[in-house]
């Protein structure tokens, strides 16, 4: 499967993934009026939205006119929960998908069974372009419970004809002992869990290079360079960032390549912009901004110029690879407050919404992420708790913490440490 280009690097999809330019935008202008039509045709949310500002679908007929269709938000998505925002009747839909953590309503994602054809086909598309194939172990160490992508690797790799160890979030000397038992050759996780692993191996004193690893997945968490470069020493591999938007699909919406020079984005799936973040105008091309996001194939949950809070600029300039899809910059930063521990998305709005549900603590609170490398591993909530809390029995602030972090772990997934504190200590 794929064709191997003169450089020995392997493309899945040629067609797609090299197409000239011209070419391309016209296939994205194509799939852009058909996805503008069936939003309007089959979702009540977008045809209002339309009616109300007097825009017809047959009015968007070039890039330029897209910008006059307003944004979508993550509090669109949740006040259309549940079906809100489906384009298709649920006989069609094969995949509900809700991410834990979000606040407010939650949001439920729907495919249909082409939906998961096209994003199968997508990771598959970044295995192939770092030099994966039907030779490889794949070692899938993402937390399959809260990760709801982990599964595609699984697709994916049947794809290419991989093979898959899923073994999800097991402990750091299980995680080594599958890697040299199984002979694992590439291993997929959070980045942060790789550190755990890497850290597990220097401390049982295994020398990386008696390892089978060649190649490193890394996704779902932001990691700056420091840390590819420590992973790649210390496992004796290559890493590379997979991408991935939890509203559209994740991962899976763009990857690096083995240039590592930027992500390519499937603009044949997704047309990409870049805004200002405050002011909502688009930025020309190389500048800093919010990535916004227009579905092209989506056929249960069309999106158009969807908000992602990802920060990140795009560079449509040929790549080494031969790929000429457009690079997104590694994303380090976003414009909500959202932060990432451990590869779980932790929402400010959610933990005031866990807070509410006890009496005498809060309204403030601090959050407290700690980890090596910037990478995030330990959350600590800081809650203003009452006067009678705090000079109450010492039994009952151990029993009032006990219930809040359960609540945490039901509501966000991740086990947090709570203290309490006087409200003028938060600030
Ligand atoms: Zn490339």
């Amino acid at each position: 499967m794929g064709k191997i280009v003169e450089d020995g690097m392997s493309i899945l999809n040629p067609n797609i993934e090299t197409m000239d330019r011209k070419k391309l935008l016209e296939l994205q202008l194509e799939r852009l009026q058909m996805v503008v039509n069936q939003a309007y045709s089959n979702v009540d949310f977008y045809r209002k939205r339309f009616d109300e500002i007097g825009l017809n679908p047959d009015d968007i007929k070039t890039f330029e006119d897209l910008k006059r269709i307003p944004f979508t938000t993550r509090k669109d998505l949740m006040d259309n929960y549940p079906y809100g925002m489906f384009a298709v009747p649920l006989r069609d839909v094969v995949r509900l998908q809700f991410p834990l953590g979000m606040y407010g309503n939650p949001i439920v994602i729907g495919y249909t069974r082409e939906d998961l054809n096209i994003w199968s086909e997508l990771v598959a598309r970044i295995m192939v372009g770092i030099g994966i194939t039907e030779h490889d172990i794949i070692q899938v160490a993402f937390n399959y419970g809260l990760f709801l992508g982990a599964v595609r690797f699984n697709q994916s790799a049947e794809l290419i004809g991989a093979a898959v160890v899923p073994t999800s979030i097991a402990s750091g000397e299980v995680q080594v002992r599958i890697m040299q038992d199984f002979r694992s050759t590439v291993l997929a996780s959070a980045p942060s869990f790789a550190l755990h692993i890497m850290e597990t191996i220097q401390r049982k004193g295994i020398d990386p290079k008696t390892l089978s690893l060649k190649i490193g997945l890394f996704g779902a968490e932001s990691w700056p360079e420091e840390v590819r470069q420590s992973l790649e020493e210390n496992l004796n591999i290559e890493a590379y960032e997979i991408f991935g938007v939890t509203e559209l699909i994740e991962p899976g919406v763009a990857g690096e390549c083995l240039a590592k020079n930027g992500l390519h984005i499937f603009e044949d799936h997704f047309f990409p912009e870049i805004i200002h973040p405050v002011t909502g105008q688009p930025l020309e091309q190389g500048r800093e901004g919010e990535l916004v996001l227009t579905t092209l194939t989506n056929h249960a949950y069309p999106l158009l110029r969807y908000r992602t809070s990802d920060v990140t600029s795009l560079n449509s300039q040929p790549c080494s690879c031969g790929r000429t899809l457009a690079r997104m910059s590694k994303v380090l930063k976003r414009t909500d407050r959202m932060i990432c521990v451990r590869g779980i998305n932790v929402f400010p709005e959610k933990v005031e919404e866990v807070l509410s549900g006890f009496e005498g603590i809060g309204p403030g609170y601090s959050l407290t992420p700690r980890g090596k490398r910037g990478m995030n591993d330990h959350l600590t909530v800081g809650i203003e708790a009452s006067p009678k809390i705090l000079g109450g029995k010492e039994q009952e602030r151990i029993s009032l913490k006990q219930k809040i972090q359960l609540a945490f772990r039901r509501a966000v997934g991740i086990g947090v440490e709570v203290e309490f504190a006087k409200g003028e200590e938060l600030s």
